[in-house]
Order: structure tokens, then sequence, then C-alpha cells
């Protein structure tokens, strides 16, 4: 049983008082059109959006960002298809998310917006001149029902940016937008971020005259308010997602009062798929092959692999054999000491269930296009990025690990998380060069922290995934088990 959560207060009622009721859907981080037997997925977000719009002719559904990468669909299709699942859902409102540019070509993302059938909101991606990025806002103002209600977006800032564009400081550049939007006198103001949750209640902080943040970036859910400004975040691929109900009522002195209520609706597999979304999916599907070539055997799973439990992303809280997986495959592949991965990499969020591990599966567990690359650090820099990473306890910057095992104490402060690490069973050595096999953009992340660290690309330049698909077809049976690596502490 779930129950609505109310900001705001009741006014009694007035008769012949103006009025509105307006119902958002909130979803974020939306990779797939279809999720078949496992929850989620915009077909079913369609089928309770429609079921809404019976209810109530003011429904806005609006989408928190990142979905047209990436995935083993974006890999064929350069998020066209969700483009297509967004329009045939009747998405209202969206912001540009960080994965919206993960094609180094700027014309792809152009090409998306413009076949978008419903505003994208960012006022911090500009063009070099300064100017909105084509087919995208700073805000919005709509008018309904005698009422005005102004929408903000804003996108982090992020690794793989597309060379000539402007990114301004999300916060700052959401600042200016909601300065300009009321000017026109909004009677309500909404954010439709891809930020930060931090980054989200800085915003709330500054500007307490907004009624509501729809964010997205974690993939876990959130709800939060500062002050009278609510934050919510819905679960990635429409899991569980946050259902809005304002209503806002003129009173005698021309002031408007508003009530917000908060639901959070999970989408098990009791909803039933929308049939035209589910025809977009099988459209694609039916496509994937002639793109991507036939989905063939690369080994066989000796073990499921645990990607989400409960309802959470596992490898956001501890070690999973899937996660070892991954990191056993780098360093095996590029002959370190070590490897580490992000858990946020796993862009596959359904199990993989034991038997045949094919070709698909693994380009859906990493469909990203970053490279393999080796790091050579010191041991007390290797030692610093575990004490960053495993700060991320429950989102993506939690670590994947290999050829280590490290203990740690989150109650403890940041930065000095862990309690004992070892290398390979010996002590880690803090003046010692290690190698370590990570990611491409993680190495820059981990350059940054320590400009000393080398980064040299492997002889034979290799995507992450192509390195682990030569991991598996190398080892054929593969039997990953979660072996007490991350050792999480409780102090009492
Ligand atoms: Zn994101």
């Amino acid at each position: 049983m779930r129950f609505w959560f109310v900001l705001g207060f009741c006014v009694g009622p007035v008769l012949g008082v103006q009025a509105l009721e307006l119902t958002i859907l909130h979803i974020n981080d939306v990779y797939h059109i279809s999720r078949g037997n496992d929850p989620g997925g915009l077909t079913r977000v369609a089928t309770y959006a429609k079921k809404l719009r019976l209810e109530n002719p003011n429904v806005w559904l609006t989408f928190g960002g990142d979905g047209l990468f990436p995935s083993i669909e974006s890999l064929a299709f350069k998020g066209k298809q969700m483009v297509d699942g967004f329009n045939a859902a009747h998405v209202d409102y969206a912001v540009l998310g960080n994965h919206e540019f993960d094609d180094p070509d700027v014309n792809v993302i152009k090409k998306r917006l413009k076949e978008s059938k419903f505003p994208w909101l960012a006022a911090n991606i500009k063009t070099k001149e300064g100017k909105p990025f084509p087919n995208t806002h700073d805000f919005i103002v709509i008018e309904k029902e005698g009422f005005k209600i102004g929408i903000f977006g804003a996108c982090l800032l992020f690794d793989n940016q597309i060379q000539n564009l402007n990114y301004e400081d999300p916060v700052e550049a959401a600042s200016r937008a909601i300065d300009e939007l009321k000017k026109q006198n909004p009677d309500l103001i909404v954010g439709l971020t891809h930020l930060n949750f931090y980054q989200d209640q800085e915003i709330a902080k500054r500007h307490p005259e907004v009624d509501l943040i729809l964010g997205g970036h974690e993939h876990d859910n959130r709800f939060s308010h500062v002050g009278g400004t609510l934050i919510i975040k819905s679960d990635s691929e429409a899991r569980l997602n946050y259902l809005v109900k304002i209503k806002v009522k003129r009173e005698q002195d021309g002031k408007a009062t508003k009530e917000i209520m908060v639901k959070a609706i999970p989408l098990t597999t009791d909803t039933p798929e929308d049939p035209d979304l589910l025809e977009i999916a099988q459209k694609y599907k039916d496509q994937l092959e002639k793109e991507l070539g036939p989905d063939e055997r690369i080994g066989r799973l000796r073990t499921d692999l645990v990607v989400e439990e409960n309802g959470i992303l596992a490898h956001h809280f501890r070690e999973t054999n899937v996660c070892d997986l991954i990191a056993d495959a780098y360093r095996d592949v590029a002959q370190t000491d070590v490897a580490l991965e992000m858990a946020g990499a796993i862009k596959y969020e359904e199990n993989i269930p034991q038997g045949r591990m094919t070709h698909y599966k693994m380009l859906s567990l990493l469909p990203q296009n970053d490279k393999l690359v080796t790091l050579r650090l010191k041991g007390a820099t290797l030692k610093l990025v575990l004490n960053r990473w495993l700060a991320n306890e429950g989102n993506g910057g939690f670590p994947c690990v290999s050829g280590l095992s490290v203990t740690y104490d989150q109650s403890r402060p940041y930065g000095d998380k862990v309690l004992g690490l070892k290398i390979g069973g010996g002590n880690l050595d803090q003046e010692k060069i290690y190698a370590l096999a990570t990611n491409s953009w993680a190495a820059e992340s981990i350059h940054k922290l320590d400009d000393s660290v080398q980064i040299i690309p492997l002889a034979k330049e290799m995507l992450i995934r192509e390195a682990l698909e030569n991991y598996i077809i190398r080892q054929n049976i593969i039997d990953p088990r979660v072996d007490g690596r991350i050792k999480k502490v409780v102090s009492k």
C-alpha cells in the first residue's frame, strides 16, 4: 500500500474560484521501449499515462534525461528508437541528460531533437555563439486554465562533451532561467533536471520559489524536500515512478494557493504493455540483427549474473558477480595487477540467467564506446581512488574491483573509508607503482586526482565490451561468484 505524500496546504472550497488540477507522471533514465518480463519500460509507462489522461485532461508525462544512449539498440539506431518510443508515449517535456551526447557527432543529437514531437529543455547547453542548442529551451511558460506554469531545465556537466559547444554551470544557468521566467509571473515553477542530487538541492536552496524539481541521473529513486521545494527522481527504466498531483487555486486576493501530492507508482508486470509501443519495440528488434550481425553464443554461464535485487541495482551497494566478472576481464586482458570499474558502467538492468551467454547480452551489459586502458599509479593513489569511490555506496560511482581486496567503513569521514587494502594477497605498498586496468573516462578522472598517473593505451586498441567478450570466449565456461573482495564493516 502506498500513500500520498502531501506538501503545501489545503484551502477550503470557495465557490466560483479558478482552479487547476495538474497530474505529472515523471520518468528518467529510460533506455528501452520494452523490458518484456521485467518491470518498467516505456510500453508500461504508455499504458499508465493513457489511464491518467482518461481521468484528467491536464496530464504531463515528463522525462528527466538519459535514454537515447547507451543501449544495445542505440549501437544500431543511435537513439532514433527511443525518440520514436517517447513520441508514441506522448512525452510532454524532456530535459537533456549527459548520455544524450554520447555520440561524438553533434549532428546525431541535433537530428534526434528535431524528430522529437515534444520540447527538450537545458538552460546550460549552448552553441559556441551562446545561443540555445537547436531545438532546446532554457525554460517555457505555459498557460493553463488561467494559470501560468514555468518549467526550466538543466543538465549536469560531463566528460564526453562534444567539441564546439558551450557547457555552462547547470546551477548558475538554472538560476538565470528561473529569474527570467519569473518576469512572467508564473503561479507554479517546475524544474526538469538531469543533475546530481546535491545540485538539485542547491537550486532549491537558492530559489525557494521553485515548487517542484523533477530530476534524473541517479537510477535509484529519490524523494526529498528543501524548504517548500519538493525534489523527486524515479527509478531508471521506469521500474518505479513518481506521480505528482498539483492543485492550484486562485484566491480572492489574486494569489494562487498550491497543494502538491506525490505517490510512488511501481510499474510491475501487472501493468500491461501498450500495443502501439510494443509494435515499435518489435520493429526495432527485427532490425537489430541486420545492423549488429547474429546473436552468437560466446560462452556458458554456470550461474545467474545478478544485477537487480528487490527493485534495486545491487552493484550500487555491494560486490556482485557481474561486477567481479567485468573487473576480472579487464585485469586479465590488460595483464595488470589490479582493475577498477564503476558500477554505473553496467548498463543492463536485468539479471542474466545462467545458460547461454551471447554476443547481444554482452553488448547490452557494456554498450558504451569507452576503451580499456592501463594506468601506472602509486599505491597511495590507488587507495585514494578507492576511498573516493567507496563513498559512492548507493549510486553508480561504487567500485567493481579485481586483483585486490578492500575493507571499508562507511561511517568514517569522506576520503578515509578504507580500513584495509591488499593487492594480490599482500599488503598495499603506498610507494610502489601498480598497473591498473580501467575504462578510458574513469582513467581521466583518476588522472585529475593525481596528475603523476600515467595513462597508457593498450598496444591494440580495445573497447571495454570487446575486452569482456574476449575474456568470456577464452574462458568459455563462466562461473563468477562473489568472493568477498569488497567487505563492508559496520561500526557499532
Ligand atoms: Zn545521467
